[in-house]
């Protein structure tokens, strides 16, 4: 089946008396045993499984194309969980621009436990040469957060194979519906349901999914039920419901990004637009064959400095100044003093996440902001 069924209807898993169309939210947290002390309705206690997580994990899996997914309470505890499951002393090559939260967990929580080399992977070539004896997994990030560099993934797994590494891939910024990265070879996709999944702005949320049962996927699935950062049935409901209409929504940021960041480039206030879908992304062609689309995502340098940048997030309307992204509603964002003292990202950069208003509002709101 294509994403748009498959959103649908991979999710209504199970049964009910009643008939329901859509899923009820299971609340128990425990599930009665048979005489033979086994469980007929396949769970035993909602941290270790429940029906609306496991329609939850069923759906991710199906729009990956891979084989089962671990969902989490957050995207961040759906990384860290990948990087307990990883022995001690291990030592794995992560992107220079990776997602803010997993460089600040790789250096603070693991900072005694693994080895971190921070690389620039739209060179593919550059992670060969940091290869090491006690290297286990390469993690990539493509689109980037925030500056939308792509990495080639069909090159980079390659390298990983090569070198019998796990290819590890944050695949948020595309969501299952633009890129699959299994497809290309990497062995785990993680996303933060939170963003394009969720679509609301209204939960928090996480997955895992694998391409294949290994030793290191069941050491995450006991992270996962004996660590205990589940989502709740609730949140699973939301994020089941939101998924129904996650292609079509994907559909709708892509034709208003793509607009946007053209109408930017051109701009002259603006020095620079970062967009995988521009013909003059350095790495357009390969977002081109690796994605079906290029999503909601772009990141501008506004001419002057952080006082010029500050201002026209302060002055646009329809967008909301706040963190986070993938939501209906457009989100604007100063990242440097998001991010604090220690970024390297641009003072004057923006990022903007593009919602699913009407393009032409959205454009007349930046030229008023940019004055
Ligand atoms: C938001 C985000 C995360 C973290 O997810 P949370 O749900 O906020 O914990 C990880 N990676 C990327 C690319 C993100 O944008």
């Amino acid at each position: 089946m294509k994403p748009e069924t498959l959103a649908i209807h991979s999710g209504n898993l199970y049964k009910t008396d009643t008939g329901d169309v859509t899923p009820p939210i299971n609340l128990s947290t425990t599930f009665l045993r048979n005489e033979e002390g086994g469980y007929s309705g396949g769970h035993m206690y909602s941290r270790v499984s429940n029906p609306n997580r496991s329609a939850l994990e069923a759906v991710l899996s199906e729009l990956e194309g891979g084989l089962e997914a671990c969902a989490f309470s957050s995207g961040n505890t759906a990384g860290m969980s990948l990087f307990q499951a990883l022995k001690p002393g291990s030592h794995i090559i992560a992107p220079d621009d990776m997602y803010w939260g997993f460089k600040k967990q790789l250096q603070s929580i693991f900072a005694d436990t693994l080895e971190i080399d921070f690389i620039d992977l739209t060179q593919p070539a550059l992670a060969e040469q940091h290869i090491k004896e006690n290297t286990v997994m390469i993690w990539v990030e493509t689109p980037s957060n925030p500056l939308l560099k792509v990495t080639d993934l069909k090159a980079i797994s390659a390298i990983a194979k090569k070198h019998g590494l796990v290819l590890a891939c944050d695949s948020t910024f595309a969501s299952p519906c633009l890129q699959n990265p299994i497809s290309w070879g990497a062995d785990i996709v993680m996303h933060s349901s939170t963003k394009y999944i969720g679509g609301h702005s209204d939960v928090l949320g996480g997955v895992l999914i694998t391409a294949a049962k290994t030793e290191l996927w069941e050491k995450i699935r006991n992270v996962q039920q004996i660590g205990g950062a589940v989502p709740s049935p609730f949140d699973c409901f939301l994020l089941l419901r939101s998924i129904k209409t996650l292609p079509y929504r994907m559909r709708g940021h892509s034709t208003n990004g793509m607009a946007l960041a053209r109408h930017l480039q051109q701009h002259p206030k603006v020095e620079a637009v970062y967009y995988p879908g521009l013909p003059e992304h350095p790495q357009h062609d390969v977002a081109r064959e690796q994605m079906t689309d290029f999503g909601g995502m772009l990141s501008i340098l506004v001419k002057g400095g952080a006082t010029e940048a500050r201002k026209v997030v302060n002055t646009v309307k329809i967008f909301a100044q706040a963190t986070s992204l993938g939501g209906v509603e457009s989100l604007i964002e100063h990242r440097a003093s998001v991010e604090g003292p220690d970024t390297k990202t641009p003072q004057n950069l923006i990022r903007i996440s593009v919602g699913l208003e009407h393009i032409d509002d959205l454009i007349a709101d930046f030229d008023q902001a940019l004055g």
